[in-house]
């Protein structure tokens, strides 16, 4: 599914986000830098040892903020490291606050190195444990704020799904938010 935001392109798509073609893809990264499962490890395995090594030099992560190192050996040339919340440590309202920051900072991040395409992982679902359907509209929310709101910075926004589930959920969240702005205008 795709669809225009001002100059920019919003994009869902299955698949791993370790083999995407944009210029910058989004870590969803736990506050040490220094490594973890999921989309985390899927990175640094398949990016190589380049990554870690400027991680270390990174002095961490807060929750909610963003931090970017190359790529290594990865097709993207940045990888944006995003820290969300885990969701019962924060409970719904803070997680809320702390998950929209994660993607905020990225694409401020991403912008401030002219950064033009970027892929997204859904940050914060798997081990952090913050349910998808709640996050998928928070997650795109922002990013349409944020691409409303920008000068010719980035041109395209991709969200990567990890399997079938994941992804029907972000359409079916992108479609409400889709309906709502028509009834707005
Ligand atoms: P967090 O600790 O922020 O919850 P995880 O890496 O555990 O991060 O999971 C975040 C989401 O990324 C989950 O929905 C998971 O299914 C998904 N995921 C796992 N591996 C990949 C991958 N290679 N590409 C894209 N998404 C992935």
């Amino acid at each position: 599914m795709q669809i225009q935001i001002g100059q920019a392109t919003l994009e869902l798509v299955e698949g791993d986000i370790t083999q995407q073609d944009t210029e910058a893809i989004v870590n969803a990264a736990n506050p040490s830098l220094l490594g973890g499962g999921g989309v985390d490890g899927a990175i640094h395995r398949a990016g190589g040892p380049a990554i870690l090594e400027e991680c270390r030099k990174l002095g961490g992560c807060a929750t909610g903020d963003a931090k970017i190192t190359t790529g290594g050996r990865l097709r993207a040339r940045y990888v944006i490291h995003a820290v969300g919340p885990v969701y019962r440590r924060e409970g719904p309202t803070k997680a809320a606050q702390l998950l929209a920051s994660a993607y905020r900072r990225s694409l401020e991040v991403a912008t401030e190195h002219g950064v033009k395409s970027i892929a997204f992982p859904s940050i914060s679902t798997g081990a952090y444990g913050y349910p998808m359907e709640e996050a998928a509209p928070i997650a795109l929310q922002t990013v349409i704020n944020f691409l409303e709101h920008q000068q010719d910075g980035i041109q395209l926004v991709r969200f990567v799904l990890y399997g079938q589930r994941a992804y029907a959920i972000y359409v079916q969240a992108l479609q409400r938010i889709m309906a709502q702005r028509t009834v707005a205008n």
